[in-house]
């Protein structure tokens, strides 16, 4: 599992205004493959959180380039 902080995400908290904060989590599956989850909350702690959305999956078959 890996964890990134989503750098281009510019987002406001819609409960306090401040600025609201992106991760992505990267998660293998026992198939290979990846899902990225991204994270969405306040900076601040408000405790505003958006529900986790899958944004997308990465095809990593291994041994094919
Ligand atoms: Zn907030």
């Amino acid at each position: 599992m890996r964890v990134t902080d989503v750098l281009d995400f510019f987002a406001r908290c819609p409960a306090c205004g401040y600025a609201a904060q992106a991760t992505a989590v990267e998660r293998e599956r026992a198939d290979g493959r990846t899902d990225a989850t991204r994270r969405i909350g306040c900076a601040l702690p408000c405790g505003w959180q958006d529900e986790a959305q899958t944004v997308y999956t990465i095809d990593g078959t291994p041994g094919v380039r």
